[in-house]
């Protein structure tokens, strides 16, 4: 009996397996084509100044609109994007469209607020990364004082050298960077310090678990002194109420994200949000 239960068990687990990587391949080909007949498209949360309460930033992120499945989480379709190579399409359409949006906004008579894109480490890491950027920047005419790039801790795990080359590259171009997700990473504190950033991102894990755990709240405290002792600003991620920006207040936090201000919105309603929100 026990075989025959070993063995069943192993066949739908299989079986299980066997679904998922279908499921991969078949989304594998549908993101060619939604590359192709322009399915993408890029929402925008807006990055506060947790003092004064002002729009300081906002954080690209793209969205699809699957013809038959309907949206699609980056989640889901940015590991399959890195893992099949054509992240690098993507990254570049995100970057483009990012650009002319901000170079738009500008002309229609905003003032101008840095933008951030998320890359991922497959794409910092191509040799032809930093002239990929600079040939985009040139083609929008967008203000390249105004573009921020996004990484996480691991993506510069790797190659760190050729990754600190890149990014100085960029600095010099005006552009900024952003550790992702910190704290759930592997590197440390002291071996990011050689990264040429600007801000660190700390994780909505932390910042959810905040008013519950008192060890997350201290993590928090910890992460905020630190990051200003190397110079570095801090952006919350993922704050939902009133209490725990109060929290962050309170421990000198910079910036902050998340639903209680505003989730991410496609460009066309970024102007009533921000406007409704300031008034
Ligand atoms: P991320 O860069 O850390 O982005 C933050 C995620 O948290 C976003 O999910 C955002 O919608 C969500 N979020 C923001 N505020 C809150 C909040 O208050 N509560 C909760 N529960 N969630 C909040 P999204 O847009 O689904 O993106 C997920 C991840 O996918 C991103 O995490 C990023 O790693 C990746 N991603 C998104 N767009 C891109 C892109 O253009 N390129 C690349 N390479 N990755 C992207
Ligand atoms: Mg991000
Ligand atoms: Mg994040
Ligand atoms: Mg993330």
């Amino acid at each position: 009996y026990c075989k025959m239960n070993g063995r069943n068990s192993k066949l739908f687990y299989t079986k299980k397996m066997d679904e998922a990587y279908q499921e991969t391949i078949l989304l594998e080909s549908d993101i060619r084509k939604a590359l192709k007949y322009d399915e993408f498209n890029l929402h925008y949360q807006p990055k506060i100044n947790v003092i004064t309460g002002e729009v300081t930033g906002l954080e690209a992120l793209i969205r699809w609109n699957h013809p038959k499945k309907g949206p699609i989480s980056p989640a889901t379709f940015i590991p399959i994007a890195e893992e099949m190579g054509v992240i690098t399409q993507i990254g570049e359409w995100v970057i483009r469209e990012a650009c002319q949006q901000h170079y738009t906004w500008v002309n229609q008579g905003f003032d101008p607020i840095r933008i951030a894109v998320n890359v991922s480490a497959i794409e910092l890491q191509r040799p032809d990364f930093a002239k990929k950027v600079a040939q985009i920047i040139e083609e929008t005419k967008m203000d390249p004082n105004y573009l921020e790039i996004e990484i996480t801790e691991n993506s510069v795990m790797e190659n760190t050298e050729d990754c600190i080359e890149t990014m100085n590259t960029l600095r010099q171009m005006g552009i900024s960077f952003s550790i992702d997700d910190f704290g759930t990473g592997y590197s440390s504190f002291g071996y990011l310090k050689k990264f040429p950033i600007n801000y660190l991102k700390i994780d909505q894990s932390f910042i959810r678990s905040v008013l519950t755990e008192q060890s997350s709240a201290e993590i928090v405290k910890a992460m905020i002194q630190l990051a200003h002792t190397f110079g570095l600003k801090v952006v919350a991620e993922g704050v939902e109420d009133r209490e725990v920006l109060h929290l962050l207040q309170a421990n000198r936090c910079d910036y902050y994200q998340g639903y209680y201000f505003s989730k991410p919105v496609p460009a066309s309603d970024l102007e009533s949000v921000i406007m409704g929100k300031m008034a």
